[in-house]
């Protein structure tokens, strides 16, 4: 079964059951673009309690908004089929600019007012094939236009992130801003401080991983969103944007964040990744790529020791693609990054990253007294290891004893 087939199902048991059961929101949007909606919300006067009664297994999601996950069977690629279950709802007031205080369950149309943008708040009936657009969001749809649901500036008070979904909205579906939405929105911008670190990370993970990523960059700094959320960003953002959309369609968050820091140097990278609660995989490998987007301009001269360890790095892909997209924005010569391409792609693991010669175990087994001696002496033998001076642990030992001798 495929996660469309359950959507159908958990509304057709839904219906069966005499409540109202529609399709919700992105899905609805996606499906008449022609896109395979990421996920299926359905909407329902049923309430919580009676979602639970009517499905075998279910997960309270958000008990406070009446929000049921419903599981399904396994879907054809072994996950568990999942569709989301909501009460139509109103928001009552918004007095942090983050969430509603309170809801209430109500009508659908109702219920299409509290969403966020036009596109996003039209309802389907899959069994009837029929849409429910109480907020003309197909006209809008169809002339590629994005616009608040109701009083724009009312809208994104309420909740502040609305106005980076905007951007990534528009993003992601190459709109158009309607004038009052995109004039509220820059007048709501500043206050977008009030939403968690958390919430706004995660819209630019979205943001920034869409092939549509350099538009999404003009957004942000159109809307005003770049001195409140990355104000170290302002003063080389032409030139950063320029490589930014010369990254290939398919990038990782790390990489395209890396490439939107590449100016502001590693310690100023590693404040903006802690500000916004990046994960440590992604803060580390934003870190190093930031730190390294110079490293390999000179590979093709440079010696083993220096190119290798990066070639052999997780992120060297990465690393590569990012010198790439400088290059392609500089109108540079990609020299060094097919060099760097030919050699992992013709170096046998065991050359590109060889046994050591020696190792601490093997120091300590010679009684050596770990300390500052150990870290230089094993640098030196692998340096000069990979660089093919040192071919036997022999060789390798009396360089050792030599370093030891001379640093007495
Ligand atoms: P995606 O494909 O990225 O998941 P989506 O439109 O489904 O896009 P979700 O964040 O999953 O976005 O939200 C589902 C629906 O809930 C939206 O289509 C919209 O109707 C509503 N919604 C989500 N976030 C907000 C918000 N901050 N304010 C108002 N409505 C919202
Ligand atoms: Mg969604």
């Amino acid at each position: 079964m495929t996660a469309r087939e359950f959507a159908i199902e958990v509304v057709r048991k839904l219906q069966g059951a005499g409540f109202v059961a529609l399709w919700a929101g992105g899905c609805v949007r996606d499906e008449l673009l022609g896109l395979v909606p990421a996920d299926y919300d359905v909407a329902s006067d049923a309430r919580p309690e009676q979602v639970k009664q009517l499905f075998r297994r279910c997960v309270e999601i958000g008990a406070a908004f009446g929000v049921i996950e419903v599981i399904g069977p396994r879907g054809d690629d072994g996950e568990w089929l999942k569709v989301q279950v909501a009460t139509f709802r109103t928001d009552g007031t918004y007095s942090d600019g983050r969430r509603p205080d309170s809801v209430a369950f109500c009508s659908p149309d109702e219920d299409a007012k509290r969403r966020d943008f036009t596109i996003n708040g039209m309802f389907y009936d899959p069994i009837l094939q029929t849409v429910f657009d109480y907020v003309d969001g197909q006209n809008d749809l169809q002339n590629k236009i994005l616009r608040a649901i109701g009083n724009p500036s009312d809208r994104f008070a309420e909740d502040k992130l609305r106005v980076l979904r905007a951007v990534r909205m528009a993003t992601r579906f190459d709109l158009h801003l309607d004038p009052a939405t995109r004039a509220a929105g820059q007048a709501m911008a500043p206050q977008i401080r009030a939403v968690s670190p958390e919430r706004i990370a995660d819209e630019l993970r979205k943001l920034l991983v869409h092939p549509r990523r350099a538009r999404g960059g003009e957004l942000l700094r159109d809307f005003g969103l770049l001195e409140p959320v990355l104000p170290e960003l302002l003063p080389t953002y032409d030139a950063d944007q320029r490589v930014l959309a010369a990254l290939p369609s398919a990038c990782s968050f790390p990489l395209t964040f890396a490439t939107m820091l590449r100016s502001v140097g590693v310690r100023t990278a590693r404040t903006i990744g802690i500000r916004l609660k990046f994960s440590n995989d992604e803060l580390a490998r934003i870190v190093w790529l930031v730190g390294h987007r110079e490293a390999l301009l000179e590979a093709v001269t440079m010696p083993n020791h220096q190119r290798q360890p990066l070639l052999i790095h997780d992120g060297i892909g990465e690393l590569l693609t990012l010198h790439h997209a400088e290059a392609m924005a500089a109108n540079a010569g990609i020299a060094h990054v097919e060099f760097c391409e030919r050699a992992l792609r013709d170096t046998p693991p065991e050359l590109l990253n060889p046994l050591p010669l020696l190792t601490g175990d093997d120091l300590i087994t010679l009684g050596w007294p770990p300390g500052k001696l150990f870290k230089i002496v094993l640098e030196t033998v692998r340096n000069r290891q990979l660089d093919g001076e040192l071919t036997t642990s022999g060789e390798a030992m009396s360089v050792a004893n030599a370093i030891k001798l001379a640093g007495r």
